[in-house]
């Protein structure tokens, strides 16, 4: 027993345990796909008409849609280094992301007394594979390999230039000129520390080498966990000849390219499914597909019915599509509508892999596995946040069940009840102050776990922040400002 429970001792409740029997049953195998920027409605199952994407809804109809799952930041990085720690970023100084070139500029990374999941994975017997954008420190010291992935494929930076004859001409020329700091989109992938040219479009790559990886993974005789982190649709907005041919009823030529890169991923998608099959492993495999933050409609992508984009704390900023689905565990044909959290992946998880998290690991979400299969609210009356530090002050999101509250751009504080007005249209901070004090308390309590950020990005950052106090949170738990 006690190897079972630790995240949930932590958590002082035991739910989630009586439904399912982990004794008897084999550890499943874990399979994390996310998308980078992926918008709210930009995935058939979620509203998308213009973009096609048969293979993630069929996965999504066969299991359960969550329509209000959360990450813990709105941008990559951050949101990145929850999902893999199961904390805030912002308690261990990783809430801004890491800049290009970080290897020569920085050489910082996701603190290596965060022990990642994927680690305590690797530990109970996974094995585990990364693929796709690393962005999580890009020395050494912090490379996949190091942080419990036996296999990595990808890149280290925060995004990639998609199409290998175009981005190695680019590269080479560089090479030529004898620039010693080559942008990151440009540099070569690379297979656990060795450069790969690759030549496909690197969309296509990821999802061959995740066949290749469920191929050996299958041999191995343990599960397996592997982390698909897709740069796509993440600009630049490059996409394949035929994919945009697809789409040619699309008017608008960004949505255009952004649809057809949506569309190569649904088609890697199938390929990976095709292998779980094959390999007899589509059973016994937790999917689960999400977006690391939301889309950017500056740049093809749509979120509707959520207000905001890609960086803010409105809803579109940090809700995102999201499904769960595996065989006979997860329920299929269902619709979640209760709060949930990308942080709510290390409890969830290592408790399926019965793996032990070490003692002295902080971990802030909660196993939801068995609230998902019985319908039940995961988290009533806690909230989740979501902070994104500006030039000169903070931007905030609070979630507590049927509400939510927003401080941003400096404008006084909002409440909504986000399950009637999911479009964040009708104040109710003035009907409603008492609920509204409560969030902003929660979340200046929570604020007092905050480390100082251990970089900036932008770097001129790093000035405005220590000028204007910005780890007091000036104004912003005021309620009368
Ligand atoms: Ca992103």
């Amino acid at each position: 027993m006690r190897k079972l429970f630790p995240a949930i001792l932590l958590l002082g409740t035991v739910t989630g345990f009586s439904q399912i029997d982990k004794s008897n049953k084999t550890r499943p195998n874990i399979l994390v796909i996310l998308c980078d920027d992926l918008g709210y409605a930009d995935v058939g199952f979620n509203g998308a008409t213009d973009i096609i994407t048969p293979e993630l809804d069929k996965l999504a109809k066969e299991g359960t849609i969550f329509s209000s799952a959360y990450v813990a930041h709105p941008f990559c990085g951050p949101s990145r280094a929850a999902l893999l720690t199961g904390r805030y970023p912002h308690e261990f100084g990783s809430q801004f992301n890491l800049p290009a070139n970080s290897e020569k500029s920085v050489g910082e990374g996701i603190p290596l007394s965060e022990t990642f999941m994927s680690k305590v994975l690797q530990e109970s017997g996974y094995y585990t594979g990364a693929i796709g954008k690393w962005h999580l420190g890009a020395v050494p010291a912090f490379h996949p390999n190091k942080r419990g992935f036996d296999d990595f494929f990808g890149f280290l930076g925060g995004g990639h230039n998609y199409i290998p004859s175009d981005y190695r001409a680019k590269y080479d020329k560089q090479i030529a000129a004898g620039n010693k700091n080559i942008w990151d989109y440009l540099t070569p992938l690379e297979h656990n520390g060795k450069d790969m040219y690759e030549t496909e479009y690197i969309t296509d790559a990821f999802s061959r080498e995740a066949v290749r990886f469920v191929g050996e993974a299958s041999k191995k005789g343990t599960p397996f966990f592997l982390y698909l982190a897709y740069n796509a649709p993440h600009t630049p907005l490059e996409a394949k000849k035929e994919d945009l041919k697809m789409f040619e009823s699309i008017q608008d030529k960004d949505r255009r390219a952004y649809a057809a890169m949506v569309y190569a991923v649904d088609r890697g998608v199938g390929k990976i499914v095709a292998a779980l099959k094959a390999n007899k492993q589509y059973e016994n495999t937790l999917i689960i597909f999400l977006s690391d933050n939301g889309g950017r409609s500056d740049k093809g992508a749509n979120n509707f019915p959520l207000q905001g984009d890609k960086g803010d704390v409105l809803e579109g900023g940090f809700r995102v599509p999201m499904f769960f689905h595996w065989p006979n565990h997860v329920p299929a044909g269902k619709r979640f509508d209760y709060n949930v959290s990308s942080l709510d992946f290390y409890p969830t998880f290592t408790n399926l892999a019965k793996a032990k998290i070490p003692n002295d690991k902080k971990i802030e979400g909660k196993d939801i596995l068995n609230d998902v299969i019985t319908n039940n609210n995961p988290r009533k009356g806690e909230m989740i946040f979501a902070m994104r530090h500006r030039a000169g002050f903070s931007d905030v999101g609070i979630r507590l069940d049927q509400w939510k509250a927003v401080k941003a751009k400096k404008a006084p504080w909002k409440l909504y009840n986000i399950t009637e007005d999911i479009g964040e249209t009708t104040d109710l901070s003035k009907q409603y102050p008492e609920e509204l004090k409560e969030m902003v308390e929660g979340a200046k309590r929570w604020s007092k776990e905050h480390s100082e950020p251990k970089w900036f990005d932008p770097e001129s950052l790093r000035e405005i922040w220590s000028d204007q106090h910005m780890d007091q949170f000036p104004g912003v738990f005021n309620l009368s400002k």
